[in-house]
């Protein structure tokens, strides 16, 4: 199918973006990895796009004071290939190659896959297990938003009509952060039916401030606390009994699979937290 017609903008500041989407109907295109394809099906028709590839400056990545910040322009590639994000965020570098495909790596951008917020997707719940925050820009200035407050609902997010996600802050890993990633799918590059993205703390195989953060089994990614708890106890089999999810029938899977799949998932991220690193 072909899209609705609609007006085409490229926007050449932050201040242009935020002026033009103040008129009705407008929507920002960043890789065009989903949003082409919701017009091609007619899912959505915006009377207007505006272009924000071409404003500078949104797209570094940058170690700051104890954080990594890392601009909404970030094609899903450039991160999946940076050496601060290897170094300082290894839940990103664990889970950038389960996103598509190359070709969809290549163009598809970082903020477009949080605001997109897609509840099958692998950034928002990596965002969760970090406790990471989210910076938007509006007509009313920049505000950042913690990944715990920014998913609303099944593609919604807290971003108001008039804001541009301007890019993500997430604390630079430790010595003694661990992290843990795993999805399946049904085939690689497909998104996934469940996944987990997780962090913690660990003093040799002793785990604390555990975090899991679950995709694909809810309208946006869900941490299963009971199972943090049980883990930072110490005992996988306790966790795996504790797993607090109550996921529902989509198209990937019914519910049961699903939570059958998060307890297999569970003790391979576990797996991952445990490992001694050298
Ligand atoms: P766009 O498609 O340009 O925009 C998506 C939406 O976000 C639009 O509503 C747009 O207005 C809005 N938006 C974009 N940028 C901003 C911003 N800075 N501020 C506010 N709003 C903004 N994703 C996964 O996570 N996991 C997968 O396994 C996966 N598999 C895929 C497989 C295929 C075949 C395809 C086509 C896509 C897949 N994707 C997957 C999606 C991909 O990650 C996209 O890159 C991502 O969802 C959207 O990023 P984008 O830059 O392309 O955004």
């Amino acid at each position: 199918m072909k899209p609705a017609p609609f007006a085409y903008q490229r926007a050449r500041s932050l201040d242009e973006a935020i002026a033009l989407l103040a008129e009705k109907d407008a929507k920002l295109l960043a890789g065009g990895q989903s949003l082409i394809a919701t017009l091609n099906m007619r899912l959505s028709s915006p009377a207007l796009l505006i272009d924000i590839n071409g404003i500078g400056g949104l797209d570094a990545i940058a170690l700051k004071k104890g954080s990594v910040e890392i601009g909404a322009l970030a094609r899903h590639t450039q991160v999946e290939r940076s050496d601060i994000i290897a170094s300082h965020v290894p839940l990103f570098a664990r889970a950038m190659p389960h996103i598509g495909h190359p070709a969809i790596r290549n163009r598809g951008t970082l903020g477009g896959s949080v605001a997109f917020a897609d509840p099958a997707a692998e950034l928002p719940a990596c965002l969760l297990a970090l406790d990471g925050e989210i910076e938007a820009t509006g007509p009313k200035g920049t505000r950042s938003v913690k990944a715990q407050d920014f998913f609303k609902g099944l593609f919604e997010t807290a971003l108001a009509p008039q804001e541009v996600l301007t890019g993500v802050r997430v604390p630079a890993a430790t010595r003694d952060t661990r992290t843990g990633f795993a999805e399946l799918a049904r085939r690689h590059g497909d998104y996934a039916m469940v996944g987990l993205a997780a962090t913690a703390r660990a003093n040799g195989k002793e785990l604390s401030d555990v975090r899991l953060a679950y995709f694909g089994v809810s309208d946006i990614p869900v941490r299963a606390k009971k199972a943090e708890a049980a883990l930072a106890e110490g005992s996988i089999d306790a966790a795996f009994e504790a797993l607090d999810l109550d996921p529902h029938d989509d198209v990937q899977a019914t519910a049961k699979a699903k939570k059958h799949l998060a307890g297999v998932l569970l003790r391979r991220v576990a797996m991952q937290l445990t490992e001694v690193r050298l």
